[in-house]
């Protein structure tokens, strides 16, 4: 009798690489990142190429920084085996599998197929922009940590979503690990309340952490300022974390 024909599951994706997670509570950890195509935001700040091409990059080795392309949509199951050859040729140095973007949520229907094929590989890592509660419920029985960020109007240019973050943060509350803010000098005393009240009401074991943001000339903040900020949120929320980006640094992907 003939095995049931395995279902192809497709997703336009940007790239796949391992590297080291250059963000937050998670900084140095070996993660292989799985960056999805599309966006339900716009952010001023954004340096991601999110955009859907005909054509997405995968690392020839894990952590090389050279790629071949390979035509979308990607076939997920195929990138199963990816996974797993790396896992094995890295001995194991992999703490999980990030799945970020633009936005992974925008897959869900696919994730909620294709992450069970992962898990028994790796834990998932979710980073998200944490705005679209309702895909996050289908899929986070799958997940075993959240990065979430909250844009705020002042850096970003987008209207911060304060009650789609709420709803977020309510439902995935048991696995947030970390909840991030992009913060320059246009942040405001206001902003910095709202998103740490938002932090001790829903998730009140989470750091939220102050990403000072990043300009091609160095931090667009200085320590003075930082910690002064660092002490304003501090006022709603009692774990608030100053932590830059560091994957520039280290010239890593
Ligand atoms: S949510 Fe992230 S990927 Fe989307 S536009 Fe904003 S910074 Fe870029």
């Amino acid at each position: 009798m003939l095995a049931p024909a395995t279902r192809k599951i497709e997703v336009p994706l940007v790239e796949v690489f391992s590297s080291l997670q250059g963000e937050g509570i998670m900084i140095g950890c070996r993660q292989i990142f799985v960056r999805f195509a599309g966006c339900n935001l716009a952010c001023d700040y954004c340096d991601t190429q999110f955009h859907e091409e005909l054509i997405f990059n995968v690392e020839t080795e894990p952590g090389s920084k050279q790629f071949m392309t390979l035509e979308n949509p990607a076939n997920l199951n195929e990138l199963k085996h990816v996974i797993l050859d790396w896992q094995c040729r890295c001995n194991n140095v992999h703490q999980s599998v990030s799945l970020t973007g633009g936005e992974p949520l925008l897959h869900a229907d696919k994730l909620k197929v294709w992450l069970p094929e992962i898990l028994p590989i790796l834990p998932i890592y979710l980073e998200t922009n944490g705005t679209l509660p309702d895909e996050l419920r289908d899929i986070l029985p799958l997940v075993s940590m959240i990065s979430m960020d909250i844009k705020l109007h002042s850096t970003s240019g987008t209207d911060t979503a304060w009650d789609l973050h709420a709803n977020f943060m309510a439902l995935g509350a048991e696995k947030l690990c970390q909840v991030k803010l992009v913060v320059d000098a246009s942040t405001t005393a206001e902003e910095l309340i709202r998103a740490g009240k938002l932090v001790s009401q829903y998730a009140p074991g989470c750091p939220l952490i102050l990403q000072p943001r990043t300009l091609a000339s160095g931090l667009s903040l200085d320590g003075r300022s930082l910690l002064e900020l660092q002490k304003i949120a501090g006022s709603a929320h009692h774990d608030i974390r100053v932590i830059p980006q560091i994957h520039h640094w280290l010239g890593v992907c």
